[in-house]
């Protein structure tokens, strides 16, 4: 439960700046009516009903000029975005109109918004816990459907209740101890020792089960991190160039030709994938054999799943041999390509050797794609049997708190069976109860919420 503070009012613009159909700025606090009724000719806005939408036209006060023909949307707290009054301009989407009107709002009394600010008052206000402030940011960033059904479920509160339950249960428990300590005429020491082991024993439960979609979390937000590996001229450009779509990554025998990104987001079948280090995919081409290999080595490192191209028309090489056995251990689909040119290695061999799928394809002449396609998106899903939860820890911040207070429950059970005092047990008992509060920011220190929110974008 946060107090309710009294701020400035705030303005920015909420849309992309450029051109376009129409840009709203937006403002928050007590004097945004107030305000935006200074500029605006049309209605009275102090009188207008809450969520209503009104026409008119903004005009400069000092000057008289006319800006542009504008809706202005009134919205009265408490039931706004921030829980404070609200104003949002619709405005025509230019930048120097748009630019205009927030120069005159600020001109009248509205301060600019920080990064994440709107965001930030729904946090302060109560609307909204801190799990949810990320899942608004994971929502504007979902490259994929998939990553935006996750960050709206977190929005919906999944994670905050279930942070907020764990919390509740380790506080009846103190409450349980602190009645002990009052009384210790029975025997509350073993009583209130056991029950503490016994309540971060069912909570570390939980809180392990919410570890376990961490993983899945990742990789649902990001995408699956992919490498694609092989010695030169095994095709990897062409396949990169394949699941991109599109001419930026290049394909060509010329050496030298190289990418400034590193990282790539493609959506196969609605899969999310981040390509690992394609710029190294080109660069590797026109240098030694064993840059390659070492490259690739780096780039296995992170990967969630590797695709490695071997060329079907050749013998297997000593470098493909390397390859096959630095990848053995990863979640992997072997890629047998440039079948079109004759196979000298099929895919039966390989398969004896290993328990990764092997597609045979080529790339060149688009053969088999699609079946290499299902299997990204079978192995995918088969790594995110969890995903229809409800709850999900998505991000690692969110992660790292979890694992910090399982640490500090296991201090507890370790103290109680050691037979260490009940009062000492529940230092780290209570450390555990701030640590889950500074999930959803009950418990969390100011730096942090301002550094959370500074990650925002303007406007959000
Ligand atoms: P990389 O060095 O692994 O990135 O390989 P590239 O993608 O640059 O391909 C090397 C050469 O093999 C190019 O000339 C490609 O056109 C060619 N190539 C790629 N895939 C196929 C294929 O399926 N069949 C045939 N015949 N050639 C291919
Ligand atoms: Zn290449």
């Amino acid at each position: 439960a946060q107090t309710l503070t009294e701020f400035d009012t705030i303005a920015a613009i909420s849309t992309p700046i450029g051109e376009g159909g129409i840009s709203i700025v937006r403002m928050s606090g007590e004097e945004s009516v107030k305000i935006a009724n200074r500029l605006f000719k049309g209605k009275d806005l102090t009188k207008a009903a809450s969520h209503t939408i009104n026409y008119g036209h903004i005009v400069d006060p000092k000057t008289g000029e006319m800006i542009d023909e504008v809706m202005v949307s009134v919205l009265l707290a408490p039931k706004t975005a921030t829980r404070e009054d609200m104003i949002e301009i619709n405005c025509h989407g230019g930048i120097v109109v748009t630019n205009r009107i927030l120069q005159l709002l600020l001109a009248n009394g509205a301060r600019m918004a920080e990064p994440g600010e709107f965001t930030k008052r729904a946090f302060v206000n109560g609307r909204i816990d801190l799990t949810q402030a990320e899942a608004v940011m994971d929502i504007v960033r979902a490259k994929t459907d998939k990553a935006r059904d996750v960050a709206a479920k977190q929005m919906a509160g999944g994670l905050m209740q279930k942070i907020k339950d764990l919390r509740q249960e380790i506080l009846n428990t103190l409450a349980n101890v602190e009645v002990n300590i009052d009384y210790p005429e029975y025997d509350a020491d073993t009583v209130t020792a056991k029950e503490m082991a016994d309540t971060s024993k069912r909570v570390i439960s939980e809180i392990d089960a919410l570890l376990k979609t961490a993983n899945e979390g990742k990789i649902l937000r990001n995408g699956l991190a992919t490498a694609i590996v092989g010695r030169p001229n095994v095709g990897k450009s062409s396949l990169l160039n394949y699941l991109t779509q599109s001419d930026k990554a290049i394909v060509t025998d010329v050496a030298g030709t190289t990418r400034d990104t590193l990282e790539e987001f493609v959506s196969v079948n609605g899969v999310p994938l981040e390509l690992i280090d394609t710029a190294g995919i080109h660069q590797t081409d026109d240098k030694v054999e064993k840059i390659g290999v070492e490259r690739s080595k780096k780039a296995l490192k992170r990967a969630d799943l590797v695709l490695l191209l071997l060329d079907s028309s050749q013998e297997l090489t000593s470098e493909d041999q390397e390859l096959l056995q630095a990848t053995a251990d990863k979640k992997r689909i072997i890629v047998l390509n440039k079948t079109d040119l004759g196979m000298k290695i099929t895919p039966q061999e390989l398969a004896d050797q290993t328990a990764s799928p092997v597609i045979a394809v080529s790339v060149l002449e688009k053969q088999h794609m699609e079946q290499l396609e299902q299997t990204i998106k079978d192995l995918f899903f088969s790594g995110i049997e969890n995903s229809n939860e409800q709850v999900m820890v998505t991000n690692q911040r969110q992660t790292g708190l979890l694992a910090k207070a399982k640490g500090q429950l296991e201090e507890v059970i370790s103290a109680v069976d050691n037979g260490i005092p009940v009062d000492i047990a529940q230092i780290d008992f209570t450390g555990a109860w701030d640590t889950l509060g500074e999930i959803t920011g009950d418990s969390a220190p100011d730096e942090l919420i301002t550094q959370l929110f500074s990650q925002f974008c303007l406007g959000k």
